[in-house]
């Protein structure tokens, strides 16, 4: 991101990269796509995207004349339950409606969504603030349908000319608003993530799918205390709505930027206009695209060939599966996680369905082996945790339990492995990989004095040649020994365990003197 660091000036007033007295003022709006088996309102397969372009269409989610849509019971169901996960009160009846606006991957010239009266308000999720737990309140919860998608042909900049696939139009999305709570881009993205994990706890929501999830984010500096004695809607200095952002890692880059950008124009003195503006995501910039458009262009009115949907009777029925917070908390009672390693383990749901399926082995080792270690190594490779099998990592916590190879050969072995299934898919048993490289701990059974033990003959070796450290041990200087022992697990490749070098060198080091 060197177009940011760039511009960004130095002050003297910089606490965390925030002006102490400004307050940075994000709130977001997030489109997931609701993981139906078919589309919002006619019976297409939601399964497009290794199919050819405008293979999933049929008159309804093409728009032709006289087609009727009927609205898919599943993605309301679905929709019912994220209102309730995030805590909002579900209306009795709720409306679909006409946003009328023209676009080429818009069919019909007109997107059917909730406009007045949506499915769910008034909820929140508890995150991980920026200075602890925070409540972010969400204003509310709506269904609609997704666009189609344009193609543009020789790059998004110049295109030669554009194609446009019908095959998204009509999946179902829902769309979360949230109030402004949001005070920093780590925070928009620890509520992304959170917001991640709800939905897929609940199983309506694929986030390996390729735009499944898109975010526009509205970003304003205000002067301290302004938007506690304002509110929303009345700022002094304009908000900008940055469009379309894709990823989670997009929406925490284009803030920062935002942030930059906006201070600067600040600092100069400039006027900060009200406007929409496009994340290039290549470039980590965000550039100034069409003017914003007001809520009234869009002509809204009550979709006329839909019923307003009547959920009252549903709601009472809805029993929720365990979500992140729960697990969270069930994860430190019943396997004694430290709070950090149950907020980990629980922040994906494949992450924490990988724990439990190798906790029994020992849950403490487990969740350090599982949270801070073999996260941190797919991270690195950029590799999902689905790609590795269960069993051969349990087989790795055996032999770690067993204390068969050291923690350090057990990283090497990770890493090993990690590499042979990113290669191939597949990797080689644990087992045959201590093996194979010789990694077993030494264990000396025997002080034996004849250098055959390995440790024992790696410890005569470093007193024969650590002539200088040998004398200064014996003379008082005990911090010595730790060099040695250092220089014996060097030898042994950090096969031998510490305890036994250190027994072996005070051993040899008492005959000796
Ligand atoms: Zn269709």
């Amino acid at each position: 991101m060197t177009d940011t660091a760039d511009v960004v000036p130095l002050t003297q007033t910089m606490t965390g990269g925030i002006l102490t007295e400004d307050v940075v003022i994000i709130g977001l709006e997030i489109h997931c796509q609701l993981d139906t088996r078919t589309k919002l309102f006619c019976g297409c397969s939601t399964d497009y995207r290794d199919d050819h372009p405008n293979t999933h269409v049929c008159p309804i989610c093409l728009g032709l004349p006289g087609s009727l849509p009927r609205v898919n019971r599943k993605a309301v169901e679905f929709a019912l339950w994220v209102g309730k996960a995030f805590n909002c009160k579900i209306a009795p009846e709720s409306e679909f409606a006409r946003k009328n606006y023209f676009y080429p991957d818009l069919n019909k010239g007109f997107q059917i969504t909730q406009y007045d009266k949506p499915l769910a308000v008034k909820g929140y999720l508890d995150i991980e603030g920026d200075e602890g737990e925070k409540r972010v309140r969400i204003t509310r919860v709506h269904m609609e349908e997704d666009p189609g998608r344009l193609v543009h042909k020789g790059g998004a900049d110049r295109p030669k000319y554009s194609l446009v696939d019908y095959n998204r139009a009509g999946i179902p999305l829902i769309e979360i608003v949230t109030e402004p709570d949001l005070r920093s881009p780590k925070e928009a993205r620890r509520f992304l993530n959170k917001l991640r994990a709800t939905l897929e706890y609940l199983g309506v929501f694929d986030s390996e799918k390729e735009g499944s999830l898109r975010v526009d984010a509205n970003i304003s500096i205000q002067p301290k205390g302004w938007f506690e004695r304002e509110g929303k809607g009345k700022a002094d200095r304009g908000r900008v709505e940055i469009k379309n952002i894709s990823s989670y890692k997009g929406v925490e880059k284009a803030l920062t930027f935002e942030i930059t950008r906006q201070r600067n124009l600040i600092r100069r003195g400039q006027k900060l206009e009200s406007a929409t503006r496009h994340f290039v995501e290549a470039r980590g910039i965000t550039t100034s695209s069409r003017s914003k458009e007001m809520e009234q262009d869009y002509r809204y009115f009550p979709e006329p060939d839909l019923r307003p949907l009547r959920v009252q009777d549903w709601v009472g029925e809805i029993v929720l599966p365990e979500l992140p917070d729960a697990r969270r908390a069930r994860f430190m009672e019943q396997y004694c996680c430290s709070p950090n390693h149950a907020r980990t383990l629980t922040g994906e749901l494949k992450v924490a369905d990988f724990y439990e399926r190798v906790a029994d082995i020992d849950p403490i080792l487990a969740a350090t082996w599982v949270a801070d270690t073999l996260l941190g190594e797919l991270n690195y490779r950029d590799m999902s945790i689905i790609k590795v099998p269960y069993e051969t990592f349990r087989s790795l916590l055996i032999l770690l339990k067993e204390v068969s190879i050291t923690d350090k050969s057990g990283v090497e072995i990770l890493r090993l492995l990690l590499d042979q299934l990113k290669e191939s898919g597949y990797c080689e048993s644990p087992k045959d990989c201590v093996e194979r490289l010789g990694l077993t701990v030494m264990v000396t059974t025997t002080l034996a004095e004849t250098g055959e033990d390995p440790v024992v003959k790696a410890a005569l070796e470093t007193i024969n040649e650590q002539t200088q450290a040998v004398a200064d041990f014996r003379n008082g200087r005990k911090e010595a020994m730790n060099f040695l022992v250092g220089q014996v697990m060097k030898k042994t490749r950090g096969c031998a365990k510490p305890a036994d070098v250190n027994a072996v060198l005070t051993r040899l080091l008492e005959r000796e003197g």
